[in-house]
């Protein structure tokens, strides 16, 4: 960085040229000064006031957010005294409101021409044109507003703002340490403290209550500014290695031995670690007056700009595990011994977001529920949480604003609600629902060896959905037969790079080892739509739903499916193998599939081949259920993909929030297309299973198994609920309601309820 600071803005300072300080010098002063005794309103007021000499302003003030939505002049040298604690604006409002909103600096020569100016008469600011804003927060979270002003219309210089931000930062780290910010006299610190209620979304369903623990615990930087960076240096580089010798460490633990998705996280935080961009953007920072751990804070809080708020799901992924490293960096520089304090059983996880490694270490069973300001449905972490079966919600808006460590939250995964030091009813209201829950899961453990059949005979098998290591002990505990559904694309996902042949082989080997006898349907690479893998390119499409997924992509790249193919029949060496393709539309394209993976046998060059192959296709496309006889033929076994198939059905796209709820299983003419489909497998003898998210909910499936089906593939924690429904349910009598009902020209759903409260069947 050149040093602005080195000749003032010329033209119109008061102070002159020779007055301007170096922002080094400016960094030392203000060491100075800080460290003298002194209330946080002293060392604010000694702040603006350094910082007005330094670079030859003529005001400069510090505007600290108050409450929620408030900005309150808290310092300043230039402006009227009397106006500070007074002089209010509101986020987004006047340029130093917009600063705070949007993250950014405004430079302008001439403030009161800016669209956005908005004149505080109680700070006589109209005489100042020239106006130099930057926002002082740290990692996203927005403190304050650092403003410098001049009356000359001189424009202040890029470098000049980016001197001024480094001093941003500063002021944020020591903000946040406690050491500089006055509290005011209703300055909302008081509200902070109310029960606060966030309306988010679930990510993983469920229902938790405990003390909060921050993921990022303040660390707390006593003092940002260095005092000799030379030793800074060493500091830096010393933490670094512990950090790559800790890493390596868990590489070559004993744990990792079947944890494949884990070992890559770790291999591309090696990456990171080694990486010397970053490296060198540190030691700028070092260079430039920070301590170590400043710097690292304030490349994160740099990065956090550029790709904290991408929405390219790659970038987002890549800045994630940035940040996660980052985080480490910073830990080790801090508390050196690599102390960190680990949550009690059943805390509350807060945090920004979640790398899947971060959550991954935390050991199993110690989080009751986790809560993301920020974070994704179909992020890793949310994948890996889901398969935890840890509650979460993502898009907390606030959660880090409003969670103190150890205050109560609840977290409500279902519907998305999060609680944050809630008022005794509600924990009241919550505990009777974690109480009822916990009875109904010693009531489904008690149905698990039951056979699943229904009061009018009918046995129905349930399997459970899969595609992490980490989900197969639900097999067990589920009481599951088999794995209805593998989605591989989970493990291409946690992948940083295409997972070799052998890597696939050893995973699908694990997962049949783990299975012990239980079929399983693999399902080929399911990507495309809104599964993206990082490392393969994926082109552009105005309608990725309609566009190349899934099949698509492995019948024009045959040899990404070829691989996986050639995997699964080397994992299912000497056992049976069963293998289903995604999104076929067309029975060409089965065929087409279907001869692929014959050849694969063909060629097989095994000792011990599979004892048997099943090949089957999902259906969910509604043309498929229209197909020639042949496939139904071809096909060994099908299993209806309901989550697609209704989104094509009813053309309404299952990710929008304004189609998706519209329509359901129990519409008469979803039944009706399943009543064929159930007919069609009956009649070509094929077997047929539902796979998508409805077999989980114990209405639809009935709707389902009244209409002819006979196997559900579900979210383990579903088989439960499912079966005690099943087991109550005479399904020939269930099938009269849906189609009288429907005759009648009633709402089916509603009758079916009806008859499940009338029948004592529980939904
Ligand atoms: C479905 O579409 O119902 C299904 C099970 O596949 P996915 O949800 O993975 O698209
Ligand atoms: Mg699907």
């Amino acid at each position: 960085m050149s040093d602005p600071f080195a000749s003032g803005w010329g033209t119109g300072n008061k102070s002159g040229p020779g007055a301007a300080a170096s922002p080094k010098l400016l960094l030392r002063r203000l060491r100075q000064a800080l460290a003298a005794p002194g209330d946080g309103q002293q060392r604010l007021d000694q702040i603006v006031t350094l910082i007005a000499q330094s670079m030859a302003a003529e005001v400069c003030s510090v505007y600290l957010i108050r409450g929620q939505d408030t900005l309150q002049l808290s310092a300043t040298e230039g402006l009227r005294r009397e106006a500070v604690h007074e002089a209010r604006l509101k986020i987004g409002e006047g340029l130093v409101g917009v600063i705070a909103r949007d993250g950014r600096a405004i430079i302008t020569a001439k403030a009161r021409e800016h669209p956005e100016f908005r004149y505080l008469p109680e700070t006589g600011e109209e005489q100042y044109s020239s106006f130099l804003g930057v926002p002082i927060q740290k990692l996203g979270r927005m403190l304050g507003v650092l403003v410098v002003q001049n009356e000359h219309p001189t424009s202040y210089t890029e470098e000049e703002s980016e001197a001024l931000a480094l001093v941003a930062m500063v002021i944020a780290e020591m903000a946040e340490a406690g050491t500089l910010i006055p509290r005011a006299p209703n300055d909302g610190e008081e509200d902070a403290r109310e029960p606060i209620h966030i309306q988010a979304q679930g990510a993983a369903d469920g229902v938790a209550i405990g003390p909060a623990h921050l993921h990022e615990p303040k660390l707390l930087l006593p003092n940002p500014i260095a005092e000799d960076p030379v030793h800074e240096r060493v500091r830096l580089r010393e933490a670094l290695g512990r950090l790559r010798t800790d890493i390596d460490t868990m590489l070559d633990g004993n744990d990792m031995a079947d944890t494949g998705e884990h070992r890559e996280v770790l291999e591309t935080y090696r990456l990171f670690a080694n990486d010397r961009g970053w490296v060198r953007k540190l030691e700028e920072f070092i260079v430039s007056g920070l301590t170590a751990e400043a710097a690292v804070d304030a490349a994160r809080t740099e990065a956090r700009l550029k790709l904290g708020t991408a929405n390219d799901p790659y970038l987002r992924q890549r800045f994630d595990d940035m940040d996660d490293i980052a985080q480490r960096l910073m830990r080790r520089l801090i508390l050196p011994d690599g102390d960190r304090a680990m949550p009690t059983d059943g805390a509350i996880l807060i945090a920004r977001a979640l790398g899947p490694g971060e959550l991954m270490d935390y050991p199993r069973g110690t989080l009751a529920g986790i809560v993301l300001e920020d974070g994704a449905i179909g992020s890793h972490a949310a994948i890996v949480a889901r398969a935890m079966e840890i509650p979460l919600i993502v898009q907390a808006k606030g959660i880090l604003r409003a969670g103190e460590a150890g205050d109560e939250v609840i977290v409500n995964g279902d519907q998305g609600h999060v609680h944050v030091r809630p008022r005794e009813d509600v924990v009241t209201a919550y505990e009777e629902k974690l109480s009822l829950r916990m009875q109904e899961k010693a009531s489904f453990a008690a149905l698990r060896d039951l056979p699943c059949r229904t009061l009018d005979g009918h046995e129905i098998k349930l399997y459970m959905n899969g595609g992490l290591a980490a989900d197969l002990p639900s097999l067990n505990e589920s009481g599951a037969e088999g794995v209805g559904l593998l989605r591989t694309e989970l493990h291409f996902m946690l992948n940083k790079a295409m997972p070799t042949r052998d890597e696939q082989a050893n995973f699908y080997s694990h997962i049949l080892d783990k299975a012990d006898g239980r079929p399983v349907n693999f399902r080929t690479l399911d990507i495309g739509s809104d599964k993206v893998l990082p490392y393969m390119k994926q082109p552009r499409e105005s309608n990725p739903a309609l566009g190349w997924r899934a099949i698509r992509v492995g019948l024009d790249r045959p040899v990404v499916l070829r691989m996986q193919l050639q995997a699964m029949l080397r994992a299912a060496s000497g056992r049976p193998l069963r293998v289903m393709f995604p999104m076929v539309a067309a029975l060409a394209e089965f065929e087409k599939a279907r001869g692929m993976l014959l050849e694969e046998v063909e060629r097989l060059d095994m000792d011990v081949p599979p004892t048997e192959l099943k090949i089957g296709a999902m259906l969910e496309t509604p043309s498929l259920a229209f197909a020639q006889k042949r496939f139904f033929d071809l096909a060994d076994f099908i299993s209806i993909g309901g989550n697609d198939l209704m989104q094509f059905f009813f053309a309404a796209d299952r990710t929008n929030e304004r189609t998706a709820g519209r329509y359901g299983v129990t519409h008469p003419a979803f039944l009706s297309l399943i009543r064929m489909i159930v007919e069609r497998c009956t009649e070509s003898d094929t077997e047929l299973s539902f796979c998508g998210e409805a077999a989980g909910r114990p209405l639809d499936a009935l709707a389902l198994a009244a209409m002819g089906v006979r196997a559900f593939s579900m979210r383990p924690a579903s088989i439960g609920p499912v079966k005690r429904a099943l087991l109550a349910t005479d399904l020939a009598a269930f099938r009269s309601v849906a189609e009288e009902a429907e005759l009648a020209r009633m709402r089916v759903r509603d009758a079916l309820i009806e008859h499940c409260h009338e029948n004592m069947i529980p939904i």
